[in-house]
């Protein structure tokens, strides 16, 4: 099992995340989720799989038992934004 050590377990932007507790992604890391989402939102892709056994694991920061399938649905989001604006 990976852990993330990435910057971005940091970013203010997770704190608007809904909480997961309780949930099959509680330890997954947010900040992942949300590129993996990004990226796919990017590439404009329609077939869309979070497959959230595969994230790297958090404990710390503001991606702590945030909810990875709202993060990944918001980067799919900004993505998709991000790909009209190239
Ligand atoms: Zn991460």
């Amino acid at each position: 099992m990976s852990i993330c050590n990435s910057r971005h377990r940091h970013d203010p932007t997770f704190e608007t995340l809904p909480l997961d507790q309780g949930g099959a992604g509680r330890h997954r890391c947010c900040g992942c989720a949300y590129e993996r989402g990004y990226d796919l939102g990017l590439q404009r892709e329609e077939l869309l799989n979070i497959d959230i056994e595969s994230l790297p694991e958090s404990q710390a920061g503001t991606v702590r038992h945030r909810s990875p399938h709202a993060a990944f649905a918001m980067g799919y989001q900004d993505g998709i934004a991000a790909s009209y604006m190239s």
